[in-house]
């Protein structure tokens, strides 16, 4: 009997160039393709009758090819056309006409006589039923039959060089011939029905449909308990790292507080006490923050700062783009001098003198801080004010890892907006010895049900409340047709004194052809919203002619900000209350909400504007979630219902596998129980030293084996 270790070539029955076809799609030992998973199944115990009438649904159907033929159309264009009779066909049977354009090898592979499955939707054109470019397999009557007729029969992801009959056929015999002994079963008691190997053949080849469902969820527990096991062993390492406590007293942070102007809502206090209660501890903090764009993370993160420089440590903030870094910089600087904390900034574009280089080298002596005689003397009440200001705070890009960085006295990082955050940048901190507390923040929320997973290594606190006073945000959709009355709106908007931004998609940043097409959208805008200034934001300007647009903008000497997305994150201008988006389409849900985000940061009524040049069923879809909500997590929720999970795992960034069977958004209560049922054997055993675990040491390996195979 065969173990599924074994590689393809070692079964003598397949041909070589089937070996070859199945090595492109990854599938090289006999446990690949037996976890290589139908797609779908047909019914084909008993096929319905012919329709009569189309169908949103689409049918799966069996009949006999009556007729083919090729039509012309449009010069060398062709249409293939295959009528097929069903079987027992009486006076009322319609014949169904199966179409392909354009697709040479259709026609090579159907002729008169032989019995065709097909699946598609059937539409009515003319008189005619048709069904246009439908999935199709020529059925042989031969000693196999009984393999793809006649039973709930495996659709597999489509294979180049590979029909699906071969495929199937494949599978089939590789069942018969696997030693089911080999195939062990890896879940738990308590998520335990039935043996691994009974579910991958009914996966395969089902009695019925209760023993397929059945099958996938034993498939895809097993999926989802390895990857939470994956997660929590890191977690595991994660708090066995060296570290320290980096908390100090809180003089500084209450002093922080006491002079903001406004009060911290529940949720950021609640936030700030999870984040001291980390910091306190002795093993290193690995926290991430997620709150919706505008719900204060910044004022959290510089309450963590202060905590760790009160304990004589020194911090770095780190965000994604220079322009975040500077406008940081200014946040920080306006809340820090005046507490006496040194704070230097370092980007690729700019580097503070006064900061010590390298970073992060032991800092000089305290004599140096920047600060006001005046704003010192305020803060001399503060305690622990000489152990402040001998510690530094640095802001910077993320560029700042890569640098020549020695880490000796760091005690916090900041890291803003994880999702342009991979986990390898993350990993490359933590791995210090002795490792400092790290904060991810991000502003891109994502549903509940994928936290437990995507950040599943992270502790996680989460904002989930705006502060008093913001002004609402509308969000319309106008089509590109109907510029000339937004004008109209935009100008009343900016003789109000209100401030624009005008966002359009030029995805490619590095592009040199971003910086002309930006230019000449730039020109068009000036004249359009004349006699009100403009000025034009895209990543390819000098860092430091960004920061100074930006900063004409923020204290109001421009009144229209025309950009591409390099305005997505983080920034803050309370005044801008106007943001007209363009190609509004070519935008994702999430994206849409990251730019609205911009606006709605003051008191005054704000307006996003979705210019759409082609108003589809997808973008109205997108456009009635926005419109109803402006909660981040709700926007992320529908943006999964629409969009599916696919993107979100299998990236480098998640440094998660990619899923074969389980799908986050369906599954999310078996993942829910695959996680507990991780967590408790963790719990009880975090090395998995006892006799009972070991076989769950090897389902991390292995994970952790597809995870660098998927980063590479
Ligand atoms: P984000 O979470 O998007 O990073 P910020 O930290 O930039 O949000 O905060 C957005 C704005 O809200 C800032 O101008 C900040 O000063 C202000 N803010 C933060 N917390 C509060 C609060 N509790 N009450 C009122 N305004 C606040
Ligand atoms: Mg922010």
């Amino acid at each position: 009997m065969l173990d599924t270790s074994e590689p393809l070539e070692t079964l003598n029955w397949v041909p070589r160039p089937r070996l070859l076809a199945l090595r492109r799609l990854g599938i090289e030992t006999v446990e690949d393709l037996l976890t290589h998973y139908p797609r779908r199944h047909e019914d084909r115990h008993q096929f319905p009758r012919f329709p009569r009438e189309e169908s949103d649904v689409p049918m799966c159907l069996c009949g006999e090819v009556t007729k083919t033929s090729i039509r012309r159309f449009g010069g060398w264009k062709k249409i293939f056309e295959a009528t097929l009779q069903e079987p027992n066909a009486d006076a009322l049977s319609q014949p169904l006409v199966c179409r392909w354009f354009n697709l040479h090898y259709v026609q090579k592979m159907i002729a008169t006589g032989q019995q065709l499955v097909v699946f598609g939707k059937p539409r009515l054109r003319g008189k005619r039923i048709c069904m246009d470019h439908p999935e199709f397999e020529v059925i042989e009557n031969d000693e196999e039959i009984s393999i793809h007729l006649r039973r709930i029969t495996p659709i597999y992801p489509a294979t180049e060089g590979l029909s699906q009959r071969a495929l199937r056929s494949m599978i089939y015999r590789l069942l018969q011939s696997v030693d089911c002994e080999s195939v062990e079963t890896l879940l738990p008691g308590e998520l335990r029905t039935g043996e691994r190997s009974e579910a991958i053949r009914a996966i395969h080849f089902p009695d019925d449909w209760d023993a397929l469902t059945a099958a996938r969820q034993h498939l895809v527990l097993t999926e989802f308990f390895a990857m939470q096991m994956l997660i929590g062993s890191r977690r595991v390492q994660s708090h066995a790292r060296a570290g320290g406590a980096h908390c100090g007293q809180g003089d500084l942070l209450n002093e922080f507080v006491r002079r903001l102007p406004f009060e911290l809502t529940a949720a950021q206090q609640k936030v700030i006490e999870e984040i001291r209660r980390d910091l306190a501890a002795p093993h290193p903090m690995n926290r991430l923050l997620q709150g919706d764009v505008g719900s204060g993370k910044t004022v959290v993160a510089i309450a963590a700062i202060l905590l760790a420089v009160e304990a004589g440590y020194d911090a770095a903030f780190m965000a994604p783009t220079q322009i975040l870094a500077e406008q940081h910089y200014d946040v920080l600087r306006r809340w820090l001098d005046p507490l006496g904390v040194r704070l230097s900034i370092r980007t690729a574009a700019r580097r503070d003198e006064s900061a010590p280089l390298p970073l992060f080298a032991e800092t000089e002596c305290l004599g140096r801080a920047r600060v006001s005689r005046a704003s010192r003397r305020d803060a001399c009440a503060i305690q622990s004010e000489v152990d402040a200001a001998a510690r530094h705070v640095f802001v910077g890009t993320h560029a700042l890892l890569y640098e020549g960085v020695s880490f000796s006295n760091l005690g916090l990082v900041v890291i803003d907006e994880q999702h342009k955050f991979g986990v390898a940048q993350r990993a490359r901190l933590t791995s210090r010895a002795p490792a400092p507390d790290v904060l991810v923040m991000t502003a891109t929320p994502i549903p509940r049900t994928l936290t437990m997973t995507v950040y599943g290594d992270l502790d996680v606190s989460t904002i989930d409340e705006m502060p008093r006073n913001r002004g609402k945000i509308i969000t319309a959709l106008r089509e590109a047709s109907k510029l000339a009355e937004v004008l109209t709106f935009l100008r009343t908007q900016l003789e109000a004194g209100r401030q624009l931004y005008v966002v359009y998609p030029l995805i490619e940043e590095s592009d040199k052809l971003t910086a002309k097409a930006a230019a000449v959208e730039y020109e068009r805008w000036r004249e359009r919203l004349q006699p009100f200034s403009c000025e034009l934001l895209h990543g390819q300007l000098p860092g430091l002619e960004k920061q100074e647009i930006m900063e004409r903008f923020r204290c109001g000497q421009t009144q229209a900000l025309i950009s591409t997305t390099v305005i997505e994150v983080g920034v803050d201008v309370p005044n801008a209350t106007v943001m007209l988006i363009e190609n509004a389409e070519r935008f994702g849900l999430a994206q849409l909400h990251q730019l609205r985000g911009r606006i709605g940061r003051g008191r005054h009524k704000s307006y996003c504007i979705l210019l759409s040049s082609e108003p589809s069923a997808d973008a109205g879809a997108k456009l009635d979630v926005l419109e109803k909500t402006t909660n981040g997590f709700a926007v992320a929720e529908a943006d999964l219902q629409l969009r599916g999970s696919g993107d979100l795992l299998g990236t480098a960034q998640s440094g998660l596998p990619g899923l074969k069977i389980g799908d986050l958004r369906r599954d999310a209560d078996l993942m829910r129980r695959a996680r507990a049922a991780a967590m408790s054997i963790l719990g009880d055993d975090p090395r998995l030293e006892s006799a009972a675990n070991q076989r769950f040491r090897r389902l991390i390996v292995e994970q952790e084996n597809r995870t660098f195979a998927n980063v590479s």
